[in-house]
């Protein structure tokens, strides 16, 4: 079945009636791109920096972090890079950095709060990122933001890092800057944040947990409050729908794109970008290689009309089986 898979790589991701859609990556360092890229990824969707700073002594410096994402650019050869700014906190420890203890950390200083919170490690690595965006196209996403004032904390931020860049006379270039809808708050709060944003990535991790109150790491609740709840469906369908009007590029990064059986159902909802784990890339590629849009409009029209999980999990299955 793995050989038959490798006859996808090269395929174009392009469904049997002529839709389009581009296939990334989820990644967290440097080897993970390469086997992406060789997997025929058409580029990174998520590239999670915190990943880097698991095993590190210290926190890597500005150069360190610059020569790194260079590195990352040349072995994605002009593909586009979407980098998520460190997601520190919550189920994530990082052992070089100041954490201090949380009672509830999922609901605490994490991903852009804690950013917002340690001004100084942002402006580190939002420094590198934009030297580094001279060598290549860059796509800059921030984790957990809920709410404009975080957007517009952290584009501040930006800001200074770009002064602090001129100021040493050191040379940078241009960001598209997105966030990861993670919370159903994020959601709706999106009509105030998109006139400042180039791009949205779904997180359907978060985005689950927060919205069905259900902690993602806890075994004994994933089958009962899974991502294909009709509640998180819809908050996918309004952040596609408030993107689509707002023009601004939507794709989805969370673990839910990586399900060759739920492809249609994303597809059908709208969406024609899709991050994967690139465990499944092949895997997914081939369901919509071998699919028709019509019919996943349509699949994606009758989700969206059940109520129960159960019903839902059996339409994906039905189509899966045919
Ligand atoms: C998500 O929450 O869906 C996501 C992509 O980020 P992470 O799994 O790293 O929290
Ligand atoms: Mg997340």
């Amino acid at each position: 079945r793995r050989q038959a898979l490798t006859a996808y790589k090269d395929k174009p991701s392009i469904t049997i009636d002529g839709h389009h859609v581009t296939l990334l990556a989820n990644v967290g360092n440097l080897s993970e791109i390469s086997h992406a890229t060789d997997l025929g990824a058409q580029g990174i969707g998520l590239f999670r920096t915190e990943f880097l700073l698991m095993n590190a002594k210290a926190l890597p410096n500005e150069q360190q972090q610059y020569k790194l994402y260079c590195d990352a650019l040349h072995s994605l050869h002009g593909q586009i890079l979407s980098i998520r700014t460190f997601d520190i906190g919550a189920d994530k420890e990082i052992p070089c950095l100041e954490q201090t203890h949380e009672d509830n950390p999922a609901m605490g200083i994490r991903g852009i709060r804690y950013s917002l919170a340690h001004p100084n490690t942002f402006i580190t690595q939002v420094k590198a990122i934009l030297r580094a965006a001279n060598h290549g196209p860059i796509r800059l996403m921030f984790p957990m933001v809920s709410q404009i004032e975080e957007l517009e904390g952290a584009l501040a931020l930006i800001e200074q890092a770009k002064a602090q860049l001129i100021e040493q006379e050191k040379g940078f270039g241009e960001l598209m800057l997105g966030i990861v809808v993670e919370t159903p708050a994020a959601v709706l709060n999106l009509p105030s944040m998109l006139p400042l944003l180039d791009f949205v990535s779904i997180g359907t991790n978060d985005l689950t947990q927060y919205t069905l109150a259900a902690d993602r790491t806890n075994p004994n609740l994933a089958k009962q409050y899974p991502a294909l709840s009709p509640a998180v469906i819809q908050l996918i369908l309004m952040t596609i729908t408030y993107c689509k009007q707002a023009n601004v590029n939507v794709s989805l990064c969370g673990e839910l794109g990586s399900d060759p059986q739920v492809l249609g159902l994303l597809v059908g909802l709208g969406l024609d970008e899709i991050s994967i784990n690139p465990t499944h890339l092949l895997e997914v590629k081939a369901a919509l290689v071998n699919g028709r849009y019509q019919d996943f409009v349509k699949h994606a029209h009758t989700i969206t009309t059940l109520t129960r999980i159960e019903d839902i999990c059996l339409a994906i299955s039905a189509v899966n089986d045919n």
